[in-house]
């Protein structure tokens, strides 16, 4: 008895077309979790619209033996502009999974009520008063982010390639990075 499976994972997704996408069943959360995870870094290559983890109770009938763990949706991320960004709306909470971007909003730990955001690879965290703001601090990240590249669309180029460029320019151009200045007085990307 004790070796039986009692509950399974499953992790799946859903297409812009409603179409839904199984991504397998597992006996562990941690599992089910990795493999969507793990899928989500390239969900900016399909036109995705949602994701869930659910338990399922073998041998349980009907409504019942189903538990919904997580559901989340896919916008465009604010910073790099992939839509690779996963927005868990009960808890508050998203994270863009694309490769070196993983820009976050979630409500604080410390302080209910207070969203912090931030944008790791420059080490960017601001507190908000709601999730409103919170966007807007990271769009302005992500408007600087297009200056330097003087691309409007971040879809063709390495992001490794525009982490560096933006680095070198953010490290000579401003003093101040995280004090809500949105420009901070760099001319040369003016031009069209
Ligand atoms: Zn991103």
């Amino acid at each position: 008895m004790a070796d039986e499976v009692q509950r399974v994972f499953v992790a799946s997704v859903v297409e812009e077309d409603g179409n839904s996408l199984a991504l397998g069943c597992f006996s562990s959360e941690e599992t089910a979790w990795q493999v969507l995870r793990t899928f989500l870094k390239k969900s900016d290559q399909m036109l995705l619209t949602s994701s869930s983890v659910v338990v399922w109770d073998i041998d349980v009938i009907g409504e019942d033996g189903v538990n919904v763990l997580s559901t989340m949706e896919c916008k465009d991320c604010p910073v790099c502009g992939r839509r690779t960004f996963w927005m868990d709306l009960e808890n508050f909470s998203a994270l863009c999974h694309g490769d070196a971007c993983a820009a976050w909003v979630e409500e604080s730990t410390l302080e209910p009520g207070v969203i912090d955001c931030g944008w790791p690879p420059i080490r960017f965290l601001k507190q908000a008063k709601d999730i409103d703001e919170a966007f807007k601090e990271l769009f302005k990240i992500g408007d600087q982010m297009k200056a330097v590249s003087k691309v409007s669309n971040l879809g063709d180029k390495e992001p490794q390639e525009m982490l560096d460029e933006w680095r070198r320019k953010s490290a000579l151009g401003s003093s101040d990075s995280n004090n809500g200045t949105q420009n901070d007085g760099s001319n040369e990307t003016e031009g069209e």
